[in-house]
């Protein structure tokens, strides 16, 4: 019905690294080609599902937990699950690989040098990190493990975010996850 397959594009990265941007370009390229898709990020899980967690090891292992459980209900419900969370822990991101399920879970890893991410600093997080006002900053006080195979790597210094889109959209082709467009309804086959 969905002319899809549910699964889970796993974004990880450094902060600034383009996860959202590049995930909620992706979510809206796919809505607008009439695929359900939606985006899970720090901002809808941290504020409700999440808000008892913080940022020590234990409490980022645990948001990543849950992001996973909710990732695997939305790819059940047959939606293409966009995920942009640091997810810094090589071991948090195989747990949600196992939660979700590894033939319909790809990892995409945003490879961004930090100074790069740092120059963006949209948020204008590493200032604070480095001011000593947040501690715990993954990239300068927190480690962040790269993925050792994802499925795409992704450096948005040197791809433009349709470019990246692009990339991510016949990746999904690829692997099978999205069907080509149905002819409109009293056209053609169905009709014969
Ligand atoms: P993250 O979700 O990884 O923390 P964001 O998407 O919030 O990162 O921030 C990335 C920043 O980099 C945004 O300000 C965005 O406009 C900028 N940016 C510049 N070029 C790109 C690109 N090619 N892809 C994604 N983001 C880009």
């Amino acid at each position: 019905m969905l002319r899809q397959r549910g699964c889970v594009l796993w974004f990880t990265g450094l902060s600034g690294s383009g996860k959202s941007t590049v995930a909620a370009a992706l979510e809206s390229a796919l809505v607008g080609a009439g695929h359900a898709a939606f985006v899970l990020d720090g901002d809808n899980l941290r504020h409700g599902l999440n808000s008892d967690l913080g940022f020590s090891p234990e409490d980022r292992s645990e948001n990543i937990r849950r992001a996973g459980e909710v990732a695997a209900l939305f790819a059940d419900a047959g939606l293409v699950t966009l995920t942009a969370f640091i997810s810094p822990y090589r071991a948090d991101r195989e747990s949600a690989r196992a939660a979700v399920g590894p033939e319909r879970f790809l990892e995409i890893f945003l490879d961004v040098p930090l100074e790069v991410c740092e120059r963006r600093d949209p948020k204008q997080l590493y200032r604070r990190a480095r001011a000593g006002e947040i501690g715990e900053f993954t990239g300068v006080s927190a480690p962040y493990e790269p993925p050792a195979s994802p499925a795409l790597v992704l450096d948005t210094s040197a791809a433009d975010v349709s470019e990246c889109v692009g990339r991510l959209v016949a990746l999904l082709r690829r692997r099978g996850f999205l069907a080509d467009a149905v002819p409109p309804a009293g056209t053609g086959a169905a009709r014969a």
